[in-house]
């Protein structure tokens, strides 16, 4: 024995705490079991330990350990302590397993040796436990780890020439967990060819040059399935000779199918990245370009071998790499996934290049990024066009938005989506209010339906454009009027987007030719009622404008009947051209010709004289372009004129007349008087004294020339009327009634029965008056029927400018053709009468001074009617004669 040894025995056997060094730290756990008593059973503290208990208190009997071995192992352990007992060289090793106080598996290697006494009878055992849990655990783990790797185990074992496979490696080959194997059958589950000789090649290399391998192979399983294989072979040589081969087996068919995958995506990314419209970068994470393709090369116009020296910054815009490097660093976070960008880069030739990009990440399995791939498209003319359209619509905008016309887009619905500051003002809306209207809501009811009409042949693409007169309702409720233009805005399939209104102002306009028309009416009935014949002639002479007076003139109902013909068709030639000459002096002179007296004959042959005037009217370009023609009616004058001729011919004469009349009748009267008073002398004194038939000449002599005297009196009246007098208030019933006392013995000695209504109060003459009256009655009972008892009416009725009197009597009455001639001097109808023919013409005299008229109404054999009129209201106080 060695010295040293011998003299650990005796330290142990007489210092306890070597011993207790020893079973402290160089094992888990002591027990020591009292067979004798095997209820007694001491575990030592460490035992206690490992099992996550405190030893004190705890009970050292062997049902407490009972109670802690795994039960399955339980019996295992039982059996062997019986073969320990009975056989003194049973070796008690055994693994077993304890529930930890936490509930975990303690794995236990436990050895026990057995006491005996001096007859050989086990007594005692006493045990020691090694943990084995970690060791376990860790081979576990690798188990599980070479399964889920799919990595098994082999040995060759050279001198027993026995091949051992791990478990893993038998399910590789797909064989049963209690398959043998050997190295022929070993070899032969690789796949015939390559496979199979290669290995058969790095076995012997293996076993005759002491080299391992590592290699990939294919090989084919029991159930047939060829999968690729990864053996490692280490050969382990001893004195010259390789005693056995090692190494691993392990199924990569998972993984090198995935290889094969990768190669194949590879070269597909490969050709997709070089082939791609698209340009296409690698970024490395500095902003290097690391990998680009021929569309990335031609965007930027930079080689390939140019491009792989820059980074992406060189190629930035200043203005966008501040975001582009903010929107990287957003990526390198994680903030985002990818980002897409439409900015300028700049071209090697110093251009701006339009380019929408799109970046993502590239991240290995770990998720940590390895790169970033671009891709980048050119958009600049795209983009160009787009700016082109922005401002052609900034343009558009514009024109719409200050337009002086109103603008608008309708929609299908008739609502307006887009409004001018025109149209509002125009309508009186907010744009805010119109955008929540149609625009029927403020179209004049009378119009829309035609609006409706037109868009309707909008539509339908029968027109595409229509233009309207409308009448809209102004906010404020006025009427306002416009030229509205609509026209359809369609999509490239010909679809109706919307429509696209304009608005042309005309109320101004409307209201103008609304004054015009009044101002027109005004002026065609001014004219009208004007009692002048006014007509407007163009330089042909054709009539463009008559008025009533024209019309009723030419002897036509309507002015189309006239416009437009010529001066020959309206009057006889010789007419025609005489104003026809007038016509052209005007055009031709530029002079009007005012107030020319013109006779004119119609076709009918109607005579009418007017007083003509032809202005010539000029147009706007200062040219004479037509005649005003005004021609008044003077044909009544004419003939008045020529009455007033003839009357005032007449009146001399008559006046000439009355001078005689008075100074015969003057100066008759003393011869008269003188031969009327001897005349008187001779028949007083000597009338007795004479013969018969001289008595008889002297009587005629001497009625003779009393009658001489009466019609000399008769005279001397008659031209004294003309004399200037003054007028007088009259009250004609008091002046009847002197008239009738004066009438007085005629009346009664005639029975003359007079019906008289009550008369006026007027101015009038006075001695004139009662003249007349006396006249009027004394013929009234002077031409009586002899048979009948004369009744005389008198009576008088007002009539506009004086006064009507009336004096009817029932005598002889008048013959008709007699009627006129009674009024003038001297005129007798009857020379049964006594008279003088002078009554009634001073009657006709003084109504005439009084400014009135005077006429009889009579059947003869029946009675006449005189009447007269007194128009002195008018009239000045005196009135010469
Ligand atoms: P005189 O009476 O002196 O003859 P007047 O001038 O008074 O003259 O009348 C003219 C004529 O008119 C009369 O002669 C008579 O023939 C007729 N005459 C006048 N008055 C009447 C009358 N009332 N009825 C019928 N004849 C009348």
């Amino acid at each position: 024995m060695h010295y040293l040894r011998k003299e650990l025995y005796q330290l142990i056997k007489s210092d306890e705490s070597i011993f207790d060094f020893i079973q402290e730290s160089s094992l888990d756990g002591l027990w020591y079991w009292d067979l004798e008593n095997p209820e007694e059973l001491w575990m030592n503290v460490k035992f206690w330990r490992t099992l996550g208990y405190d030893s004190a208190g705890m009970a050292h009997k062997t049902k407490a350990w009972e109670q802690l071995i795994f039960q399955e192992d339980l019996q295992a352990a039982k059996k062997d302590f019986q073969n320990l007992l009975t056989n003194p060289s049973f070796p008690y090793h055994r693994e077993m397993r304890y529930r930890h106080k936490d509930g975990s598996t303690i794995w236990i290697s436990c050895r026990a040796f057995a006491i005996r006494d001096g007859k050989g009878k086990s007594i005692r055992v006493v045990g020691a436990h090694i943990n084995l849990t970690e060791l376990k655990r860790k081979e576990q783990l690798l188990v599980e780890t070479n399964r889920v790797a799919r990595v098994g185990a082999w040995e060759l074992d050279l001198v027993h020439n026995k091949l051992y496979w791990s478990e893993v490696t038998k399910e590789i080959h797909e064989v049963s967990p209690d398959y043998i194997p050997d190295l022929e059958e070993g070899i032969n589950f690789y796949k015939e060819g390559e496979s199979r000789q290669i290995i058969t090649e790095c076995v012997e290399k293996a076993i005759s040059e002491g080299v391992g391998y590592d290699v990939e192979l294919q090989i084919v399983t029991h159930k047939n399935k060829t999968i690729w294989v990864r053996a490692i072979g280490q050969p382990e040589v001893y004195e010259g000779a390789c005693r056995r081969i090692y190494g691993v087996f392990q199924d990569i068919e998972k993984q090198k199918q995935a290889e094969i995958k990768l190669t194949e995506s590879e070269e597909q990314f490969r050709q997709t990245f070089e082939h791609a419209v698209s340009g296409i970068a690698v970024v490395g994470l500095s902003g290097a370009l690391l990998r680009v393709n021929n569309s990335f090369c031609q965007i930027f116009g930079y080689s390939r071998k140019e491009l792989l020296t820059m980074n992406f910054q060189d190629l930035s815009s200043k203005e966008g790499l501040k975001e582009s490097l903010k929107k990287l660093g957003e990526l390198k976070r994680g903030e985002r996934e990818v980002y897409y960008n439409e900015r300028k880069y700049i071209h090697k030739k110093g251009h701006y290049v339009w380019v929408s990009i799109s970046v993502s990440r590239v991240v290995d399995a770990l998720g940590k990024i390895i790169h970033f791939v671009a891709q980048y498209s050119d958009i600049t003319q795209r983009f160009l066009a787009t700016q082109k359209l922005k401002q052609r619509e900034k343009e558009v905008q514009q024109i719409f938005d200050n337009a002086v016309v109103g603008m608008a887009l309708v929609n299908d619905k008739g609502k307006w989506i887009r409004v001018n500051d025109s149209l509002c003002n125009f309508l009186g809306y907010s744009k805010k209010e119109l955008l929540n209207m149609s625009f029927a809501e403020v179209t004049h009811p009378d119009y829309l339906k035609e609006t409706y009409h037109h868009l309707e042949k909008l539509v339908t693409g029968e027109v595409t454009v229509f233009h309207q007169e409308v009448c809209f309702i102004h906010k404020n409720g006025r009427l306002v009027y416009a030229i509205v233009g609509v026209s359809r805005i369609t999509n490239e399939n010909g679809e109706l987007l919307h429509y696209v209104a304009q608005y042309a102002d005309i109320s101004a306009q409307k209201r103008a030719v609304g004054k015009l028309r009044q101002e027109r009416t005004f002026l065609q009935t001014l004219i009208d009622n004007l009692p002048v014949n006014v007509y407007i002639k163009d330089l042909a002479s054709r009539k463009t404008l008559v008025n009533q007076m024209e019309l009723k003139h030419l002897g036509v109902a309507t002015a189309e009947e006239i416009l437009g013909k010529e001066e020959s068709q309206l009057y006889p030639p010789e007419s025609a051209k005489i104003s026809r000459e007038e016509d052209l002096f005007v055009f031709n002179t530029g002079q009007p010709i005012l107030n020319r007296e013109t006779l004119n004959i119609k076709i009918d042959g109607t005579q009418t004289w007017f007083l003509t005037s032809k202005i010539p009217l000029v147009n706007q370009e200062g040219e004479i372009d037509s005649l005003l023609g005004i021609s008044y009616d003077v044909t009544k004058f004419k003939e008045a004129e020529e009455k007033m001729r003839k009357y005032s011919i007449l009146e001399t004469k008559s006046k000439e007349m009355e001078q005689f009349s008075y100074i015969v009748s003057h100066d008759l009267r003393e011869p008269l008087a003188t031969m009327k008073g001897y005349l008187n002398l001779l028949v007083e004194e000597f009338l007795n004294q004479m013969p018969a038939d001289a008595q008889e000449i002297l009587q005629l002599s001497a009625e003779g020339a009393h009658r001489m005297d009466e019609l000399i009196h008769g005279l001397l009246d008659y031209s004294r009327l003309s004399q200037v007098k003054a007028l007088v208030e009259l009250d004609c019933n008091q002046l009847l009634e002197q008239v009738l006392a004066d009438l007085s013995a005629t009346i009664v000695k005639n029975k003359v029965i007079f019906e008289i209504a009550p008369l006026p109060t007027l101015l009038g003459f006075v001695v004139e008056m009662k003249q007349l009256f006396q006249n009027l009655i004394n013929n009234a009972i002077k031409f009586r029927k002899r048979t009948i008892s004369p009744i005389i009416e008198i009576s008088s009725q007002k009539i506009k400018a004086g006064w009507q009197f009336k004096i009817k009597d029932n005598g002889i009455g008048i013959q008709e053709s007699e009627k006129e001639r009674i009024f003038q001097i001297f005129q007798r109808l009857n020379k049964d009468y006594e008279g003088t023919g002078i009554g009634l013409a001073n009657c006709k005299k003084i109504v005439e001074k009084h400014g009135g008229d005077i006429w009889v109404e009579s059947v003869l054999g029946e009675g006449s009617t005189f009447y007269f009129t007194i128009l002195t209201k008018g009239l000045g106080k005196t009135v010469h004669g």
